[in-house]
């Protein structure tokens, strides 16, 4: 399922890289030649008036006494030229008066432009293809005291187009490996971003099915339990006390999950909200250590009591006496002999509750994963522990107050559970 909505997020990324990178590239290409061909027809504009002032000065006419006079001055046409450009210069009827044209020779195709400037009186300027070349023309409409006429300014693109097309090329080169590592780049971060996801999915499934089964055994017990009581037709509910009890006590079990299964799942969606209030801690452990001290003295326990007077906090009342409850049960609960000593003290300034028994302890492997949903270090004592949601709702409780909760225990000689506040 993850990996389809990997591939599938990787997808919708690419798409879009695809089609940033396609628009860029085009932006960039479309940009560059249009900044480049307005460059050029301002060029071509300005060498066709060049080349027009080159004609005049070059062809002077004047009356003198009556008589036309004719001059012909030896200007290089190239001085002043900024752009390598050939032209051709047509005077009022039609003929060419000045050229200079390359070696392929297209001023006559051309001319219908310069025909049209004379007609239209105004410039023009595109791109023909003439032969097997592009050329772009610039024609330029002059009318003043010379008389009218019509400057042609044209160039052969190829040496451009091939720019063009290696910019192409260099562009589609950029954008499909561009693409290609960002499609990788995403996949691997996509990935990373999933992560969380797909461990909270495993541990939520995880979650659903431990669940299950530890209802599953309860209900069990409870359904072999009436089934013995349904097949005994006439006997008396006090003859079926055993089975009854036996039924009975495990509902209360399966209550206890159900209620740990429902602060958990408050827990998971962020509905269980602190009820702050203020009071005193010494004396919520205290009367937790008295309920447990009937317990311990059935098991011949001794329960050691080290509680300094007076130890506010602010904090949820009720969370904070089931941790409290957690703990010393727990050690009660995994001790044989021996004795729990409950402490809470202030220490530099920090409060901190110490359950501390000498019981079965806890090992190494064991250790790292105690707070964790389910987790039971000796699975075969299933039926006097719990389920091992305990420590994980106490670890909750803590957190979510901003204490510490850590551990240390050495297994056959005891655990020692610290609650820094
Ligand atoms: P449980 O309901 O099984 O007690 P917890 O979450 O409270 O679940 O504890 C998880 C497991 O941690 C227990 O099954 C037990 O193996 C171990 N554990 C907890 N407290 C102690 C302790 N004081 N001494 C030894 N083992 C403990």
């Amino acid at each position: 399922m993850f990996r389809k909505l990997h591939l599938k997020l990787t997808a919708y990324m690419g798409i879009i890289l695809i089609l940033f990178m396609f628009f860029v590239s085009a932006g960039i290409y479309q940009f560059t030649k249009m900044v480049f061909e307005d460059g050029n027809k301002e060029l071509m504009r300005a060498e066709a008036l060049r080349i027009y002032n080159y004609k005049n000065t070059a062809y002077t006419q004047y009356f003198f006494n009556g008589t036309l006079f004719k001059r012909h001055i030896q200007i290089n046409p190239l001085e002043n030229r900024r752009l390598d450009a050939c032209y051709v210069v047509y005077d009022q009827y039609m003929m060419p008066v000045l050229s200079e044209e390359g070696e392929i020779k297209i001023a006559d195709h051309i001319k219908p432009l310069a025909q049209k400037a004379f007609e239209e009186k105004k410039d023009s300027y595109e791109t023909q293809k003439i032969g097997r070349f592009n050329y772009r023309i610039y024609t330029r409409y002059f009318n003043d005291f010379t008389g009218q006429s019509v400057v042609q300014v044209y160039q052969n693109t190829v040496n451009e187009d091939i720019l063009w097309s290696f910019l192409r090329t260099v562009l589609i080169m950029i954008g499909i490996t561009g693409t290609v590592i960002l499609l990788v780049l995403s996949y691997m971060l996509t990935g990373k971003a999933l992560t969380p996801i797909r461990e909270t999915w495993k541990r939520q499934r995880e979650f659903v099915a431990d669940a299950s089964h530890e209802l599953r055994t309860p209900l069990t017990v409870i359904q072999t339990n009436l089934d013995v009581v349904l097949s005994d037709e006439d006997g008396t509910v006090d003859e079926n006390e055993v089975w009854l009890d036996n039924a009975y006590s495990e509902t209360r079990v399966m209550a206890r999950l159900i209620d740990q299964l429902l602060i958990l799942a408050k827990a998971d969606n962020n509905e269980e909200e602190l009820d702050i209030s203020e009071f005193s801690f010494s004396e919520v452990i205290e009367n937790v250590c008295q309920s447990m001290e009937v317990i311990a003295a059935k098991k011949n326990i001794e329960l050691i009591t080290n509680i300094e007077d007076n130890i506010i906090i602010r904090a949820d009342y009720d969370k904070m006496r089931r941790l409290a409850v957690i703990l010393i049960d727990n050690a009660v609960k995994y001790t044989e002999k021996g004795k729990v000593t409950v402490s809470l003290k202030t220490d530099k300034n920090k409060k901190v509750l110490i359950v501390e028994d000498t019981g079965i302890g806890i090992n190494e492997k064991d250790l790292e994963r105690i707070f964790d949903r389910f987790y039971r270090a000796d699975k075969s004592r299933h039926r006097e522990g719990g389920v091992g949601l305990g420590l994980s709702i106490a670890k909750w409780i803590a957190d979510k107050h901003k204490y510490s909760l850590t551990v240390e225990s050495t297994v056959n000689v005891g655990s020692k559970f610290i609650l820094r506040m």
